[in-house]
């Protein structure tokens, strides 16, 4: 089609909406993971989606939301109620969508009772429900499972697709047919989009600084700010020609902004760039956890080829172990207690004595939800640094959650010893 002639026209710009299916995604049962990949997956591809919708079992529903979807542009991509019981609607839906009936496609039906002779099981009740295809729609042949695809498109360009609920099924037919149907439509946006990733930097912090330099960025750059446990996300997103370069050079800018509270970008985690920088250094690591119970080297061992750095560590969860084990000071604990500056350098040293490690890293506070004292809240955490010549201490104080405070712990732990290793 002409994409000139398509101009103008709301139905004919190719933007997408996405309607996922199923009483179990409405009353929280089962979480929309379809309509996370697919939204993902089409702002990859340059289809901007711009609305998602989820609906109830419930035939009227589906042909709405349909509807809908292909009234504000041209993709509507729908996932689920394609299965083999009677609660599985959208094919009906879809046939009502564009005025058409059921047929039972032989060639599907025919698949299917091959598939089940294979694993020797009888065809079951249903198959031919999930071999009826509305007039008008293409199959689109379901490599992983009995339910296909179903592809539809208008005399206007307006395009339905129908892909089952189970999400290895739906990506596998997205992934084989959907994507190169799409990458073939005329109009996709030029989309660049990057995700960088801090720690240790609140969201105002972070915000106040983008802003700072936001007269060197691409003037139609969309910044959004998304904060979560682990730190800020800054997502940088740039439309349009050249827009892949016109990204590159925003991320330059903020990235110089931020320095070091950057720690990567889209998938990167932050144990993977601390395992970076200590690989690079040839540095060996060993912890001493109190409060997070090992979660430090849990998440540093979640790095593949971490053995190459990190030597090991001791969970000091009881005063005699962190005396007994990492010589921290009988008296020292007495004096600060266990929760205290030098009981985490102390424990940091004795770690990285007791393993032969280049560096020791510790942590201990109070996880919650009781132990607090008034001089010593719940979430009041030390974390420790030891090396050959330097020893060094951070307090924190977080919040109530137990949990909330070992993940935060843990994360700060292994961001305290980054940014010592970036300064060094
Ligand atoms: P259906 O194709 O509607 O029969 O869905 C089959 C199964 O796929 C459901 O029981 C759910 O467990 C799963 N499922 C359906 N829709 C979604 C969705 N949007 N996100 C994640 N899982 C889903
Ligand atoms: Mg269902």
């Amino acid at each position: 089609m002409d994409a000139t002639k398509l101009e103008g026209s709301a139905v004919t710009k190719l933007i997408a909406s996405i309607v996922t299916v199923g009483e179990e995604l409405l009353i929280g049962q089962v979480l929309d993971t379809n309509a996370a990949y697919l939204a993902a997956e089409l702002t990859r591809l340059g289809v901007p989606v711009m609305r998602s919708l989820t609906v109830g079992d419930d035939k009227e529903a589906i042909r709405g939301a349909l509807d809908e979807g292909m009234r504000h542009g041209r993709l509507t991509l729908l996932t689920g109620g394609l299965g083999p019981t009677p609660d599985d609607v959208s094919r009906e839906a879809a046939a009502a969508l564009i005025g058409s009936h059921l047929r039972v496609d032989t060639t599907v039906l025919a698949a299917i009772k091959r598939r089940f002779a294979l694993f020797g099981r009888d065809v079951p009740a249903g198959s031919e429900r999930v071999a009826s295809v509305p007039d008008g729609f293409e199959v689109l042949s379901n490599s992983k499972g009995t339910a296909p695809g179903l592809w539809y498109q208008g005399e206007n360009g307006s395009i339905v697709v129908l892909l089952p609920g189970v999400p290895h099924e739906m990506k596998a037919i997205f992934s084989e047919h959907v994507i190169p149907r799409i990458r073939a439509l005329s109009g996709r946006t030029a989309i660049a989009q990057r995700t960088l990733q801090t720690a240790g930097i609140g969201e105002t912090e972070v915000q106040r600084k983008v802003e700072a330099v936001s007269h060197l960025l691409d003037p139609d750059i969309i910044v959004a700010y998304l904060p979560r446990l682990h730190g800020v996300r800054i997502r940088l997103t740039v439309t349009g020609k050249e827009a892949s370069n016109r990204l590159d050079a925003a991320e330059r800018h903020v990235r110089a902004k931020l320095g070091a509270a950057v720690y990567g970008c889209d998938n990167d985690t932050l144990e993977g760039a601390l395992g970076g920088l200590l690989k690079r250094r040839s540095l060996t690591v060993a912890v001493a956890e109190s409060c997070t119970g090992g979660l430090v080297l849990h998440k540093l061992t979640n790095v593949a080829g971490a053995s190459s750095y990190v030597a090991g560590g001791v969970v000091a969860y009881s005063n005699m172990v962190k005396q007994y084990q990492l010589s921290v000071d009988s008296r020292v604990l007495k004096q600060f207690g266990a929760v205290s500056e030098p009981v985490a350098i102390q424990m940091a040293e004795g770690v990285r004595a007791r393993l032969g490690s280049d560096l020791g890293l510790s942590v201990t506070g109070i996880a919650g939800p009781s132990g607090g004292t008034e001089e010593k809240p719940v979430g009041t955490v030390w974390i420790g640094y030891a090396d050959d010549h330097d020893t060094r201490a951070i307090k924190h104080q977080f919040g109530r959650d137990r949990q909330r405070n070992k993940d935060k712990s843990a994360i700060a732990a292994l961001n305290f010893m980054r940014q010592i290793l970036l300064q060094s």
